[in-house]
């Protein structure tokens, strides 16, 4: 049942000619399962893509998350025609970014001052800076596994990119930089308090991504953890960030702080926000914020910053999440998805262990719960590399690493669902006999 893959190896084998490793994005290269021909997409329609070969597949990649609308959804492709039609980029202040910063604001009311940026990585990058700014310290504190992009500092000990493809600490990032980074693993509040102990007076920031999504999706241990790393932070004089990059508009409309009752510092956002386009924001208190240009002494800027097509396109996909029962839908699916995996792996005495926050979740090879990094380390790499490409010649697109998550959109359908449902079982029977 393999599929006809010829013309997506054509395509890849010029692309490794002129584009280093063939890829744009290390996680796109299918390394991490056992290697193979990237599949290559020339068009998305709602929930589904299609691939040089004129395959067709149901896309719970959702490119890395962005895609909460599906492909070419008509908000969106509206939003950025009209915006192509007034022209793209102004360099100059435009109603579009003010009207954005104020839905966001609204939406997630701890943002009292924001800047738009153009990804995730100068989101977070540009948070540490600023508390740098603020604190007059020089150390950050993150989560073993959490990924915050790819500035230096960010990475050490970085999540799912690097941890799939066997780079825990990338080649050039100096050791000095490295210093400057402590790493704790998830979930644990004492070893926390332990690590603030020795080197909380250092401590700009505490960063943290409150729902993980970068060793697979990874929730707080329990509804109190969140609020205890912004105590144990502001107790040793450190800031905290959430890197909101995945999890903001994922759950719910708003912010995953929301979901826990908390207040963070400051927040770095991305990926829905732009609704497929290319941004970054981040934001939070007004004191804090004001660190930055012109109103304070740490530079950061942006020639395509706040550019009014991810702007518009960015308020045309926030809309319609604002529409009633949406979010109801993408978790009632995804956990269709996922009762129906348990059982097909219970069929065929596959271990797995399943961690799903409303439409978003990763099935993970192992009986272990996955609650940190070393947690999701430990699951099986090459039972999900096998699960990979099952699924793959099945019609069914997940991201290549087992450090991902699945994302049920905004569009998929029950008929979807049902198709995906239907080729577990011939999935998890061959999963089986290894
Ligand atoms: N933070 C988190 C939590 C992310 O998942 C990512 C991207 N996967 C980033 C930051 C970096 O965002 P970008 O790829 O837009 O630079």
């Amino acid at each position: 049942m393999v599929l006809d893959r010829t013309q997506s190896k054509l395509w890849f084998e010029r692309a490794q000619a002129v584009i280093l490793g063939g890829v744009n994005s290390p996680s796109r290269s299918y390394k991490s399962v056992g290697g193979g021909t990237p599949t290559v997409m020339v068009r998305g329609q709602g929930s589904h893509m299609y691939d040089v070969d004129g395959n067709e597949y149901i896309d719970y990649l959702a490119a890395y998350g962005p895609s909460i609308l599906g492909h070419a959804h008509p908000a969106i492709t509206e939003a950025i025609a009209q915006a192509a039609v007034d022209g793209v980029l102004y360099g100059t202040p435009t109603p579009s970014e003010v009207l954005f910063a104020e839905k966001l604001r609204q939406a997630i009311p701890d943002l009292e001052r924001i800047r738009f940026v153009n990804s995730g990585t100068e989101a977070v990058m540009t948070t540490i800076r600023v508390a740098r700014a603020y604190t007059g310290r020089r150390k950050v504190l993150k989560f073993a596994g959490c990924y915050h992009g790819h500035s230096d500092a960010m990475l050490v000990a970085a999540g799912s990119g690097p941890s799939s493809i066997g780079v825990p600490d990338s080649a050039g990032v100096t050791a000095n930089i490295a210093s400057e980074v402590i790493t704790v693993p998830f979930n644990d509040p004492d070893i926390l308090a332990k690590a603030l102990e020795v080197h909380g007076t250092d401590v700009a920031a505490v960063l943290v991504e409150p729902i993980v999504g970068n060793f697979g999706i990874v929730p707080p241990r329990d509804d109190r953890y969140l609020g205890q790393v912004i105590d144990l932070a502001h107790q040793h004089g450190a800031l905290v960030i959430f890197d909101e990059v995945i999890t903001a508009f994922r759950f719910h409309y708003g912010s995953a702080a929301q979901m826990y009752d908390v207040h963070p510092d400051l927040y770095a956002l991305g990926k829905i926000i732009g609704g497929g386009l290319p941004i970054g924001a981040y934001g939070g208190r007004k004191d804090i914020m004001e660190q930055v240009a012109p109103l304070g002494p740490a530079y950061q800027a942006g020639t395509m910053a706040g550019n009014p097509l991810s702007m518009r396109t960015g308020m045309a996909c926030l809309d319609v999440l604002q529409e009633p029962g949406i979010y109801d839908d993408m978790a009632r699916r995804a956990q269709v998805l996922t009762e129906a995996a348990h059982e097909a792996a219970k069929r065929h005495g596959v271990s797995i262990t399943i961690n799903r926050m409303g439409g978003a979740f990763t099935i993970y090879f192992g009986s272990h719960p996955v609650r940190n990094y070393d947690d999701a380390n430990a699951t099986d790499s090459d039972q999900f590399a096998r699960f990979f490409h099952l699924l793959a010649d099945r019609n069914i697109l997940i991201a290549p690493s087992k450090y991902e998550a699945w994302f049920v959109s905004a569009v998929h359908t029950d008929e979807d669902i049902e198709r995906t449902v239907a080729v577990y079982d011939e999935v998890f029977k061959e999963l089986g006999q290894h």
